[in-house]
Parts: C-alpha cells; structure tokens; sequence
C-alpha cells in the first residue's frame, strides 16, 4: 500500500480527509486501491470521474465501444472533440485532466469470457455499468469466482439499482439467478434515460466503491432508487444456499463463453399458449379434463404458509437445475407471490423451449383475493 500523503495531496484531498472514517490512513488506501469500472457510459462516466477525483491512482476503464453522438448528453467524460474515438482514450484524457497522476489502463476489448479473469486478478474491486445483461452476468460470475467485490449499477428511465457484493456475502445471482431473455426487459435505447439518472446512480456507485475501499462495508445490499418519486429503498442481501453461482451446490464454477452469448430474440412463431392468464383463467385450466401442471416458484417457507392444491414447489434459483423435473409436453402454470418471479421464470422456460409455460398474473395474492379466501394472504 501508498505510504505517504504529500503537501499537495494534504490539500487537495483535505476535504475529505475530515469526514471520519477517512483521515490520512483513509486516503492511503484510495491511493493504493485498484479499481476496474466496466462500461464508461452513463454510469461509468460520473463512477469514473468521482474516483479519480477522490485520489484513486489506478483506474481501469473497460469498453469496446467508441464515442457517438447520441452519449453525450448522459456520458459525460465524453464530448464533442472526442466523437469517434474509443471511449477508453476519451475516458482517459478526461480522467487525466481531474487527476493528473492517475494511472489509466485501457482495456478496449471490454468484458469478454476469455478475458475476464485475467482482467479482473490485476485489480481489487470492479464497478460494473455495462448495459447489456451477458455483460453484467459474465462480470458478475466472475467476480464471484475471483472473491471479488463487485459493485453494480443500472439505470432505466427515472429508476436504478446500485448493488454491492461482496465476497461470500451472497452475489447478483442470488437476487437475480438467471439472466432474463432480452426481448422481455426493454433497454435504455428503448426506453429513454436522462443524464442526470445516469448521474445519480454512477456517482452512488462510487461512494459505494469507496466505502468498500475504507472498509466501510460487510454486508451485500441492493439499493433501488426511485429518482421521480424521490425514493431510495436498501435490500439486505442474504448468501442464498440455492444460488448457482455461490449457493453450496453451484452449477455455474468456470467462465464458460457459451453461457454469455448475447442471446438473439428468437424469430416469432406461432404460439397459442398465452404468456399470462388470469386468476380466473387459472382456475379454469387447472379444472379442465387437461390440467396444468401448477409450478410454485416461491421460497418453501413461503410454500409452507400457503399454497394453491397441487402446486409443485421448484424456488426460482433452483429452476435451472431442476429443468429435468419439469415436462416439455405438458402445459405449465408458473406462480409466485405476486406475478414478478413467475414472469422471470416463464420467460426463462419459454427460451428453454417450454412452449406451453404461462404465468399466473397476481400470483397467489390475487388467487387468495378472487378464488379461494382459505388461502392466507401474507
Ligand atoms: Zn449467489
């Protein structure tokens, strides 16, 4: 680790060298620490700049991409003189100026399987802002598997996530177990995004960046942030036994690309499975001469407070791995709580080639609500 604080850095860091916590041990270790930001756009860009401005000496900045027009207006350690270069040399020119003795390495290739873990040894925490969800997986994954710290954020419309995971403290797959097929989740390009959301969020993920580098930080969490309401909400993040990346039985132990290729919408086919039904639709099926068969996605101690007859119970991390249990030839009924997990998973079946999987919309909230008042609400 850096062992001295000059004059000049006294001065220059003196402000936040005051808040406790910090001090001049503090502000050694922000000079010391290595850290990768992955993806300099939205997020990347204000993550990039705030910890470079707090002193950190080595920053990697992982993109493949170069500087369009249609970044600016949220991408801010771009602009117009740097239109058509790399967003890593762009990134490190920007960087330079607000921490002239900052130590940039570029990794143009950005993420890739082949890669990441030979990226990832050179450096001792990783900012995640990428945009895609092969991306955010593989980085995700990899961490995980190198006892990385890893901090993550997204952004859509007035809305965002800032996580933090840490080593053994439980991972993104144990909140988000598989990766969603994309043609269900819309992207910022669809769906529109101000700077200042970007702004928000990436400038959070540095102050989490730095709190993990103070040692500030023991526990995973997931804070969702809704900028239009004005609201922020933390989730304590729990090591999921189940988890197929850190649960005690993973599926997921190597880097293998093939689990990362950015999946393609499959071309529309004739399809007269509906994706969501109704409560009422629901029960009708389940009554008919051809039941479904009724799959509870829920955690068993939610199953074991109350179920709908007949339901299988398969906890949504473990669907991947129990795909064996589940029929191709049958029609199937996806619930959960309320409709969310069960739609995640419905997707995930329907791209596994389970073309009859349909959700429940409502879940069993609305079922205890519409059918059956003997099943308690909670
Ligand atoms: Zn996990």
């Amino acid at each position: 680790m850096e062992s001295h604080l000059g004059e000049h850095e006294r001065t220059l860091f003196g402000r936040q060298m005051r808040i406790p916590g910090v001090g001049e041990v503090g502000q050694l270790k922000i000079k010391s620490a290595r850290i990768l930001v992955v993806g300099a756009g939205g997020l990347g860009s204000p993550a990039a700049m705030y910890l470079a401005a707090a002193g950190v000496m080595t920053l990697g900045v992982a993109d493949p991409d170069e500087v369009e027009l249609s970044n600016l207006h949220r991408q801010i350690l771009h602009g117009f003189d740097t239109l058509g270069l790399p967003k890593t040399i762009s990134a490190a020119e920007a960087l330079s100026e607000i921490n002239p003795g900052i130590r940039i390495a570029l990794h143009p290739e950005g993420a890739k399987p082949e890669t990441i873990s030979e990226l990832l040894s050179r450096y001792d925490l990783v900012l995640d802002g990428t945009d895609n969800f092969a991306t955010r997986y593989l980085i995700a994954d990899a961490c995980v598997l190198a006892q990385k710290p890893l901090v993550h954020g997204s952004v859509l419309r007035h809305e965002g996530q800032v996580g933090v995971f840490l080593p053994k403290c439980g991972c993104y797959r144990c909140v988000y177990p598989m990766m969603p097929d994309p043609a269900s989740v819309p992207t910022c390009a669809e769906s529109g995004v101000f700077g200042a959301t970007c702004g928000v969020i990436g400038s959070w993920m540095a102050s989490e960046a730095l709190a993990i580098v103070l040692g500030q930080r023991t526990q995973s969490r997931l804070q969702i942030v809704d900028v239009a309401g004005g609201t922020a909400k933390v989730l304590q993040i729990k090591p999921d036994v189940h988890c197929p990346l850190c649960g005690s039985n993973p599926t997921i132990q190597s880097i293998r690309s093939e689990r990362y290729q950015p999946t393609t919408c499959p071309a529309p086919m004739m399809n007269d499975v509906p994706l969501e039904v109704s409560v009422e639709q629901a029960r009708d099926l389940l009554q008919s001469d051809n039941p479904p068969l009724l799959i509870d996605v829920r955690e068993p101690d939610e199953y074991a407070h109350c179920r709908i007859a007949h339901a299988k119970l398969i906890p949504m991390a473990s669907v991947p791995e129990r795909l064996s249990e589940i029929p191709q030839n049958r029609p199937l009924l996806v619930h959960c709580h309320h409709g969310g997990r069960s739609l995640r998973v419905t997707q995930f079946l329907r791209s596994k080639g389970y073309k009859m999987a349909t959700n429940v919309k409502g879940g069993i909230d609305a079922w205890s609500l519409k059918i059956d008042p003997q099943v308690p609400r909670y």
